[in-house]
């Protein structure tokens, strides 16, 4: 190509980079992207394969009703407070589209989701990236006048760390724009903070049941806010933003609260013994809230990456500051993570991550 066909901004910028997808029939131990080790509820299948049957010749509801009025039950929200979207991703991208103009300020702590930068830089707004203060807490300026979005990612990626609710609550009173809480992971935590919706009119919550409702390949998510404000952001929606297959599965599962809950129980399990054994390897990692652990490997943490790699262990490295001395490791099943602790054991050069030395390195 001769000259360029596109905007500045977008020819300058990377574009996001996701985790690795293995290819087809490829063998591997996926801990690297944060989905859910367990399937989803046995009524999504049957309610997607019945809505394949019926109607698929016919374009989706645009609006998503029926899978708004499940979500309506499950979350205690009226119908007119939510809006779907075809997984959080695409919520994220239309709350940018709709409040943040060209130049624009938009906020937030980092190391973070990644996608918030790429989205910000897609529209040609300015990131204002903010380091996480020590120990992950929450750092001073996101609600710097004149900032249009902040996006608080509540647990955090990679950290799995939770800023306390109340200065959740302070930061959507400081800020004269928008507060974007990113609550992908919230299922797995201790507590939430959909209720901040109903006290501020500038709070948007955003969940997905790509995790703790095993539906990553379905794509659905959903964002909570007053019934004003979505109506604003349906201007930029797509059409037909999610397919049949995707709002029946997300209507099905919603109807299996007690599915959902049982496998984030096992993660939540599986999650504390894997921290107590990465802590014994000699790991430094932060309590999680989310269904992953960021585990501190110090200056080995890239090449630890690509070893467990090549062992067919898929795990997260991110090449940034804040974030390259660790490793992101997804919660999977018991086996799954056996396996990684034994890799890691063996790669550090010691038997303490199994069961058999339990005896072993102190936690730091
Ligand atoms: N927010 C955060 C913090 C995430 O880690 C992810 C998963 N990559 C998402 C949003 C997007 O989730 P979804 O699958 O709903 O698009």
């Amino acid at each position: 190509m001769k000259r360029s066909y596109f905007r500045p901004n977008v020819d300058k910028m990377a574009p996001y980079a996701p985790g690795e997808q293995p290819g087809p029939g490829e063998k591997v131990i996926k801990l690297n992207t944060n989905e859910n080790p367990y399937p989803p509820s046995s009524m999504v299948l049957e309610a997607v394969r019945r809505s394949a049957e019926e109607s698929l010749r016919l374009y989706p509801d645009p609006e998503s009703r029926r899978l708004r009025e499940a979500a309506s039950g499950a979350y205690g929200f009226p119908a007119d407070w939510i809006m779907a979207g075809n997984g959080s991703d695409e919520l994220l991208c239309m709350l940018v589209r709709a409040f943040v103009p060209e130049g624009g300020l938009v906020a937030y702590p980092v190391p973070t989701y990644s996608l918030y930068r790429t989205l910000v830089q897609a529209q040609g707004a300015k990131a204002r990236e903010l380091r996480w203060g020590r120990d992950w807490s929450l750092p001073k300026g996101l609600a710097r006048r004149g900032t249009r979005l902040v996006f608080l990612a509540r647990p955090n990626s990679p950290s799995g760390t939770c800023v306390p609710k109340e200065e959740v609550r302070a930061l959507a009173r400081s800020l004269d724009g928008v507060l974007c809480i990113d609550e992908a992971y919230a299922e797995f935590s201790d507590d939430d903070c959909l209720d901040l919706v109903r006290e501020s009119e500038n709070v948007i919550v955003l969940r997905t049941l790509s995790k703790s409702f095993s539906l990553a390949g379905a794509r659905v998510g959903f964002a909570f806010a007053r019934p004003r404000v979505l109506e604003g952001l349906r201007k930029v929606k797509d059409s037909y933003n999610l397919s049949r297959m995707a709002q029946a599965a997300g209507a099905a599962a919603l109807q299996d609260l007690a599915w959902m809950r049982e496998n984030v129980e096992r993660v939540r399990r599986t999650r504390a013994r894997l921290t107590e054994r990465l802590r014994r390897l000699g790991l430094a990692v932060p309590d999680s809230q989310s269904n992953f652990v960021f585990a501190r490997a110090g200056e080995r943490a890239k090449e630890l990456c690509a070893e467990l790699r090549s062992r067919g262990i898929l795990v997260r490295y991110f090449d940034e500051p804040g974030a390259r001395d660790s490793i992101r490791i997804s919660v999977g099943t018991d086996a799954e993570v056996d396996a990684l602790l034994a890799a890691l054991g063996e790669l550090l050069g010691c038997a303490c991550g199994s069961e058999a030395g339990s005896g072993g390195r102190p936690a730091r």
